[in-house]
């Protein structure tokens, strides 16, 4: 049997389930198809993170670093699987440069694809200039600076739109993305930090900051930051008559009227969808999808994060929405499960 783990994918899940694989004397080779390791809170340049408060360059860069400095961990960068073969305890997998991988199991830490605003046209985002996603927003809070980017003034009044691409039937995305409600009531509350005379307004259907992050974020935001929270149906985002600002039009939902405010930069806080790969990886190591195309699961409480096929194991937000600590966990959590069913196989095969 080789003592070889394989670790597809390297975010939060990925870098955890490697660390914690090695952390018990196994060998694990990492494949990431980008050229950073870190994940999407690298890729797409996250500021600060919730809950934790830390910039995702430092929380994220140790959970690399420690990877990258791992003798047991090799690391293929810019790589991909191309084919695969073999059965539990004895896979071989053929990457992308050429080289051949054996491997006794695998781990998928493959994650998700943020979703493209333009499937959501009407609320204006690629239309108009100042229409931007949260993920646009945590890179100018790295930059220390909110801009309109149409002509870089900074906006007076700032719509924040949740659920873009998470909970509407019409476009094939039923599910809660789970953190943009936290993440969007944080930035609320970043840029006012950074810029004291913007006013922030969040547009919702419900507020799901679930667990603790309910006082520390929805409660904190309003409080103590003056975010206003407005229950409202869209219908769409339109340019004003000054050709400058935008208008967000919809129903206040509490009140049942319609509502026109203008806003100077309107944000959609974007949800997270199935890795676009999926079909691939789903062909390439022989696993199942589940009907949204997220990666499949095995059997839920005896068999914790084993895939469709014995031997593959699946977690983080390759399995669904999920947040940074709940993915660490999970990655942890497959690296005992991995290590484990090779040590029981071995055990009945002496
Ligand atoms: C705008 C926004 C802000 C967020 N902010 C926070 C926050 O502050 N706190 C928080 O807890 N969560 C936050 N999240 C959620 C967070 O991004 C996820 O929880 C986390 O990134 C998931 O980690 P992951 O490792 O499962 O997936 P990912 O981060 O998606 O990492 C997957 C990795 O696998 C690689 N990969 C994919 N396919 C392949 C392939 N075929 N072959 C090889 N490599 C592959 C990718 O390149 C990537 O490096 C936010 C989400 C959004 C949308
Ligand atoms: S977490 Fe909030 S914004 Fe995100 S999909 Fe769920 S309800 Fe909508």
């Amino acid at each position: 049997m080789n003592d070889t783990i394989l670790v597809v994918g390297a975010g939060p899940t990925g870098l955890s389930a490697a660390h914690g694989i090695a952390s018990v004397g196994r060998k694990v080779v990492l494949v990431e198809k980008e050229d950073r390791l870190g994940g999407a809170p690298i890729l797409s340049g996250y500021a600060k993170l919730v809950p934790s408060g830390e910039w995702a360059k430092d929380a994220i860069g140790r959970m690399v670093q420690r990877v990258e400095q791992n003798q047991l961990i090799s690391v293929f960068k810019d790589t991909k699987v191309t084919q695969f073969d073999g059965g539990h305890g004895d896979f071989s997998a053929t990457l992308s440069n050429g080289q051949t991988v054996q491997a006794s199991a695998v781990v998928l830490g493959t994650g998700f694809t943020h979703f493209d605003s333009i499937n959501k046209p009407e609320w204006g985002f690629g239309t108009f200039a100042d229409v931007v996603t949260t993920t646009q927003v945590e890179q100018m809070l790295v930059a220390g600076k909110i801009a309109c980017p149409s002509d870089g003034r900074a906006p007076e009044r700032v719509a924040i739109l949740l659920c873009v691409g998470s909970r509407d039937r019409q476009i094939g995305r039923e599910w809660c993305s789970k953190i943009c409600c936290t993440v969007a009531t944080n930035q609320a509350m970043e840029i006012k930090e950074l810029s004291p005379k913007t006013d922030v307004y969040i547009y919702y259907m419900d507020i799901r900051t679930f667990g603790l992050y309910e006082d520390k974020f929805y409660w904190k935001s309003q409080e103590e930051f003056g975010t206003k929270f407005v229950k409202a149906r869209i219908a769409e985002v339109t340019i004003a008559p000054d050709g400058k600002r935008l208008l967000v039009k919809g129903e206040d939902t509490l009140v049942k009227r319609p509502i026109v405010i203008p806003f100077d930069l309107v944000v959609h806080a974007i949800g997270m969808d199935p890795n676009e790969d999926n079909p691939e990886i789903a062909k390439v190591f022989g696993v199942g999808l589940e009907h949204h195309g997220f990666v499949d699961r095995g059997e839920h409480y005896t068999s914790s994060f084993a895939s469709t096929r014995p031997g593959i194991y699946v977690g983080g937000s390759a399995l669904g929405p999920e947040d940074i600590d709940t993915c660490v966990s999970h990655g942890l959590a497959m690296a005992m499960r991995a290590v484990g069913d090779l040590e029981a196989r071995a055990r009945k095969a002496a």
